[in-house]
């Protein structure tokens, strides 16, 4: 013990042990042999497991993985996440399409044992030993078990008709390290963790079945015929694929299941070294069998390809994509250990593709691309996840991130020379060539896919586990951004650096449980530099990497560059100079911690600017302040690039864009104009757009300049607009020729407004979610349809807090609620008849609170929602003047604040004046809301679109007592347009019995547009 430990004495026991514990692994072989019922989808199975315990622990218990029950019900942790994402096939299942594991009989060196299932999981169990196992020593654990094949639409295992994916299929012994014992529930979301060890696996079906497995088929008797069979596939596959290329036939993509024969045979599979058995067997695999050389050894490893005829065109060319995978693998990160390498086409519901060792399962993939990219990620694999054992659930970047980071580097090297577009198939070259994205590198889209969320502020940090990812995250971050943040450290260290350290870890690690740390000191000793900046903040927090050029100075040698770190981060930075166009010099910086301030000389003759990390490696935030001239008087202004529509941030230039835009209503007519902004992919926190319009009013036949611009700035969970419009709202006042009218065309509405936004949903995966919003909005030149009176100008304040609350379960109950507080303030022009006009100031409050309910009712999408509205106003009613708020679906006449975008603001009569605001819950009557009131109104999902509704109204008259309503309709939704018809009301249907009408209800239809939601950007600021 030293001295320092010595002061920790009393707390010292968990350090010390956490400190000297010395890395170990339990040993774990397994013996299985099973049988293949494909009538009833079973298998029938025994297995035997030798476990090893090397640690130095008495182990009184073995926890056991049946990760089949995962299968078995609604109630497993794999359903909860399903249901939380959104998927309710779990619950609807029928019996058949669940699974499960039966029959089990825990026996321990041959003597029944006690075992129970997990409280919690019905996937996890635990086997009380009748003595405990002593450091050192074995035990064999052996049972019988029955699997019932899944659906194939759940999850890894199962069956689609008679393909078979049968993973995670058999008893097995959780994970016993360091930390004590790691026992999960399966989960789709959440990878796995396993006991490395030998597996000898005896799979019995019928004899037309081909199968590709874990493991080496020893040239035993069981398998002699085998061999010989999947020869004979592999050169009846090559002369199928030649026939059809030489006389140019189609390919016969027939899907049908030939019928099983009735003899039956064995299968052996044997391997050493690795952590889980999968196997996949289906009697339509075609077969192509090649071989690849392993760079460093020499060695040949066989690589099959097992397809149906769903994409057999894509597969014919599947062998090279195995070949060039396992090779480019085994070149950065260490020779491929075992003897073959096999892809099968399978229909898994596991994302595009699955591994396991030495087998990976490749879902439908649609182009030739695709397909490579899915192989050399599943192949990718073998070395993150198979060889390099990690704690995928809650390490996932170790896996899924490093290994997409090769898949990044692995198709840079394959398709060099063509761009995104070309080898994604989305976009032709001349598609690429008019978005300026003929420079665009594959590896780019790793940094977007970050930048995009960490722009809204809802990105999270690499280290997390699995399931707190939010489902977008898992994909950005994990993959993605891991990618991203080890492309960068390969940029600092250097490829052969970086290489070397990669290869390092791996031979120091295969077949083992490395953990974050164990992977930074691997990386580290090989290097011989501190890499704490990079696993420290890169990888486990979300602070942003932001260096900026502060000032640039020319010297004798080169140039000087003052840096300074506005980032969060801890890093070295990248300076490289230009002389023109040609590079002149590049240096790294040291490692900088956040607010310091470095200056490094970078050398190089003629450099005429300097910019921060060109290639796009270092996942800066802001790239705008990454560039300068080495002289001149504006040496950070960038060149400009004015193009239509939007293009990728680009921190070298002024990016300004416009777009041709026509837009109508009622009283401007035909408008003509353009928007200029600056929106980029990915969104920027600050934009601006300004849209100006020109028209010739159809009443005054003049022309008028009228349009909308704004200025947005967002950070985080932050978002602030400043909003200005102007149109006019004048024209209905000709409709009553004998008044007098006044200036008509002086004053379009001009409508200023600034909002400050705030979201509250940092807590990944949970249902609840709010937001608060504060508004302040002027409206001038506003025309009320009373034409007597006017109003100068119009302000409200508002707040509003919203909040929500998703369906948690299935059947669940989904929650919406607000409360908005109000105050208007009208200066009202009173009179036009009377000279001089007079003017009166009123004001009014209005504190609004909503709450729905939405119950599911079944898988389909039927619903039952139950909505509540209560409004208070106080209006000052000696102003003799009561304004109206839109709250319960009024005409076009009543929106005080002009927050709505009418086509015919004001119209009382009309098709457009059917146009209204129309709040979720609110009911769609004709009747003044200027006074207090509550409402109800319950919807039933009729079909997909159509809703029948049923709402009560009781209004509380200021001045004249209680009023109220019922009514009853339909609701007819289609994308942005909502249109509601009261076939009942009861007030309306009262007042026509009084002058002896019949109440028409589809006079009384209204609609309601949701323009905002047609704007692409809006919607992805929505969706993060
Ligand atoms: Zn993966």
């Amino acid at each position: 013990m030293n001295k320092v430990l010595a002061l920790f004495t009393f707390l010292g026991p968990v350090i010390l042990i956490a400190q000297t514990t010395p890395y170990f692994q339990q040993k774990v072989d397994h013996v299985i042999n099973v049988t293949l019922n494909d009538e009833a989808h079973e298998l029938d199975a025994e297995i035997t497991t030798t476990y090893t315990n090397n640690s130095a622990d008495e182990l009184s218990e073995i926890w056991m993985h049946l990760w089949p029950n995962a299968y078995s019900s609604a109630k497993t942790a794999m359903a909860k996440q399903q249901f939380r994402d959104g998927n309710m096939f779990m619950f609807y299942a029928l019996a058949k399409d669940l699974g499960g594991i039966e029959g089990l009989d825990f026996k321990v060196d041959g003597i029944s044992v006690r075992w129970d299932f997990d409280e919690e999981n019905p996937d996890i169990a635990v086997i009380k030993l009748n003595s405990p196992l002593a450091p050192g020593g074995t035990i064999e654990i052996s049972t019988p078990f029955k699997v019932r094949i899944p659906s194939g639409e759940i999850s890894r295992l199962g069956h689609v008709g008679e393909s078979y994916q049968i993973t995670q299929w058999y008893p097995k012994p959780a994970v016993y390290d360091r930390d004590g014992w790691h026992a999960l529930p399966y989960l789709g979301q959440g990878e796995f963790f396993s006991e490395f060890g030998t597996f000898d696996v005896f799979i019995t079906l019928p004899g037309n079945y081909t199968v590709g497995a874990t493991g080496d088929m020893p040239l035993d008797a069981d398998n002699e015929a085998e061999i010989k069979r999947l020869n004979k596939l592999d050169s009846d596959t090559r002369a199928y694929f030649r026939v059809i290329e030489e006389k140019g036939l189609d390919f016969s993509n027939n899907n049908e299941f030939p019928e099983s024969v009735a003899w039956e045979k064995t299968l052996h599979y044997h391997q050493e070294n690795v952590h889980d058995f999968a196997w996949f067997a289906d009697k339509r695999f075609k077969v192509l069998k090649d071989s690849v050389e392993l760079p460093h050894s020499g060695r040949f490893v066989t690589t099959w390809a097992m397809f149906t005829p769903n994409e057999e065109e894509l597969w014919k060319d599947a062998s090279d994509y195995l070949n060039k995978s396992t090779y480019y693998y085994s070149l950065w990160n260490g020779d491929y250990p075992y003897n073959h390498v096999t892809a099968v086409d399978g229909t898994i519901s596991a994302g595009g593709g699955m591994e396991y060792p030495n087998v990976t399962v490749i879902g439908e993939s649609g182009s030739a691309f695709s397909l490579d990219v899915v192989i050399a990620h599943e192949v990718g694999h073998n070395w993150f996840y198979g060889i390099l054992g990690s704690n995928e659930r809650t390490n996932a970047w170790m896996d899924e991130g490093l290994n997409s980071f090769n898949e990044t580097r692995y198709l840079i090297e394959n398709y060099e020379g063509k761009d995104l577009g070309v080898i994604s198939g989305q976009l032709s070259p001349k598609w690429i060539e008019r978005l300026d994205l003929t420079d665009f590198e594959y590896r780019w889209i790793d940094e977007l896919a970050y930048i995009f969320p960490a722009r809204f502020g809802s990105d999270q940090a690499l280290q997390c586990h699995s399931d707190a990812f939010s489902s977008i995250n898992y994909g950005a971050m994990v993959y993605k951004k891991t990618a991203a943040v080890f492309g960068f450290l390969r940029q600092y260290l250097g490829t052969e650096r970086f290489d070397t350290a990669m290869r390092a870890y791996f031979s120091e690690w295969k077949f083992k449980h490395p953990s974050p740390s164990d992977l930074q000191a691997s990386l580290e000793k090989s290097c011989g530099e501190d890499l704490s900046w990079f696993f420290e903040g890169w990888i486990k927090s979300t602070e942003k990497n932001d260096w900026a050029i502060v000032k640039v100075k020319k010297t004798d040698n080169g140039t000087e560059v003052k840096l300074a770190n506005r980032g969060g981060l801890s890093s070295p930075v990248e300076v490289v100079v230009f002389a023109g166009d040609m590079e002149a010099g590049r240096v790294w910086s040291e490692v900088g911690g956040p607010n310091d301030v470095i200056k490094i000389e970078v050398p190089g003759k003629g450099a005429t600017r300097v910019e921060i990390d060109p290639g796009r490696y270092d996942l800066d935030y802001d790239r705008k302040n990454n560039n300068s001239k080495t002289s001149g008087i504006f040496k950070k202004v960038e060149p400009l690039q004015i193009r239509m529509g939007t293009r990728l941030e680009d921190g070298t230039k002024t990016q300004l864009f416009w777009l041709p835009v026509t837009a109508w209503n009622a009283h401007n007519g035909l408008m003509l104009g353009a928007t200029f902004h600056n929106t980029t992919v990915p969104l920027r926190n600050f934009e601006w757009m300004v849209t100006p319009l020109v028209s010739r009013t159809a009443f005054t036949d003049k022309t008028q300049l009228g349009g909308v611009a704004n200025i947005r700035y967002s950070n985080g969970p932050w978002n602030s607009v400043v909003r200005y419009s102007r149109f006019s709202t004048l024209e209905y006042v000709s409709l009553d020729q004998d008044l007098f009218i006044p200036e008509t065309e002086a004053t379009p509405m001009n409508r200023v407004s600034f909002s400050l936004n705030r979201k509250f949903n940092k807590v990944v995966n949970s249902p609840w979610s709010s937001s608060a919003r504060y508004e302040y909005a002027r409206v001038s030149g506003f025309m009320d349809s009373n034409v007597f009176t006017s109003t100068a100008s119009r302000q409200s304040n508002s707040f509003s807090f919203k909040a929500l609350k998703k369906n948690s379960k299935p059947l669940g109950i989904t929650q919406n609620m607000g409360v908005e507080l109000r105050s208007f303030t009208f200066d009202l022009i009173k009179g036009f008849l009377i000279e001089p006009p007079q003017l009166y100031r009123t004001t009014s409050v209005a504190i609004l609170a909503n709450y729905s309910a939405v119950k599911t009712l079944n898988r389909k999408g039927k619903k039952i929602t139950l909505s509540l509205i209560t409004q208070v106003t106080r209006n000052d009613i000696n102003s003799g003047f009561n304004f109206k708020m839109p709250t319960m679906g009024f005409g076009a006449q009543y929106d005080p604040m002009a927050d709505v975008l009418l086509l015919d603001r004001g119209a009382t009569s009309g098709l457009l004046s059917h146009q209204i605001d129309m709040p979720n819950g609110a009911l769609p009557l004709n009747q003044d809301a200027i006074h207090n009131f509550s409402s109800v109104r319950i919807d039933y999902t009729l079909t997909n679109k159509l809703d029948v509704f049923v709402g009560a109204l009781g209004i509380n008259l200021q001045s004249n007592g209680e009023d109220g309503d019922y009514v009853a309709g339909l609701a007819y939704q289609l994308g942005p347009l909502s249109i509601q018809m009261p076939l009942y009301s009861k007030s309306m249907m009262d007042d026509m019995e009084v002058e002896g009408e019949t109440y028409e209800p589809y006079k009384y239809w209204m609609f309601s547009l949701n323009l905002r939601d047609l704007n692409p950007w809006d919607l992805v600021r929505k969706t993060n």
